[in-house]
């Protein structure tokens, strides 16, 4: 990105693995499973402390009320916390601006006081953010809500950017697809697809930019059958989750180790 990047750092492509910490919602907003995200959680932290890589997680703050000690911990070890909004089922592209302000800077607090540390980056829950001017004005310096995909009936952003830009005084850090096709490879895409469209996905990004990122959940990273659900989501929600996404992105991070540095978002953008 700056030249100073080329000094500090031997590598010239950066990953950047990113974390969406909240309930696991099988059904309905009355059906949230804690307990396999804070157990998903361990597993991550384990695994990137084994690989010794960085990476940002976006907590919903009502998840880091019943979980402040882990959301420390995650701190404490240099991974960047960032606002995931307050709660999961809130959809802040449709919310009045009072009320977006009222949660975005609550949670923002809210992470704040847990972690000690200022709170940059916002990802939206569903992807639904508020307008740019919103989130600079609740003190935000980079938003990670952009999926530049066409996924029917989620995201319809097939012309967005795919490189970070800055609107209304923010930095905008889409979510990587691959080029020209927009082939989305985070989380089920990741899972449901063989490592080899993962990487060619990933190999592709890195031909006209210079970092990746992705996103993932904790709770794909448990054997989510385990937990006790009252109803089983469809099969491709769920495959290949538990210990078998946790050896995947073991490989694929170690295969790229020696060709891109893994770091937090806030680093990247040097903020
Ligand atoms: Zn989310």
């Amino acid at each position: 990105m700056k030249f100073t990047r080329l000094i500090k750092s031997d590598f010239l492509k950066h990953m950047m693995i990113t974390i969406d910490v909240e309930p696991f919602v099988c059904t309905s907003k009355n059906n949230m499973h804690y307990d396999a995200s804070y157990d998903g959680l361990k597993n991550l932290i384990d695994l990137f402390e084994d690989l010794k890589i960085k990476s940002t997680f976006f907590v919903v703050s009502e998840f880091a009320n019943k979980y402040p000690k882990i959301i420390r911990e995650i701190v404490n070890v240099g991974h960047e916390i960032a606002s995931h909004g307050e709660f999961h089922f809130h959809k802040y592209s449709i919310m009045k601006t009072i009320e977006a302000k009222k949660f975005l800077k609550k949670s923002k607090k809210t992470l704040e006081k847990i972690t000690r540390k200022n709170i940059i980056g916002f990802r939206a829950p569903q992807m639904k953010h508020p307008s740019y001017n919103v989130l600079r004005e609740c003190g935000f310096l980079y938003d990670s809500s952009l999926h530049p995909t066409y996924i029917p009936g989620y995201y319809n952003n097939f012309f967005s950017k795919r490189k970070i830009f800055k609107q209304d005084n923010i930095f905008i850090v889409p979510i990587s697809v691959a080029p020209i096709l927009r082939a989305p490879f985070s989380w089920l895409w990741f899972r449901n697809m063989p490592l080899l469209y993962s990487k060619i996905c990933t190999n592709s990004c890195l031909i006209d930019l210079d970092f990746v990122n992705i996103y993932f959940h904790p709770w794909e990273f448990v054997d989510i059958k385990t937990y006790n659900l009252t109803k089983l989501p469809p099969k491709f929600y769920i495959k290949n989750t538990g210990k078998d996404l946790l050896k995947r992105l073991k490989v694929f991070i170690n295969y790229y180790k020696s060709k891109a540095e893994f770091l937090t978002i806030k680093d990247y953008l040097e903020l």
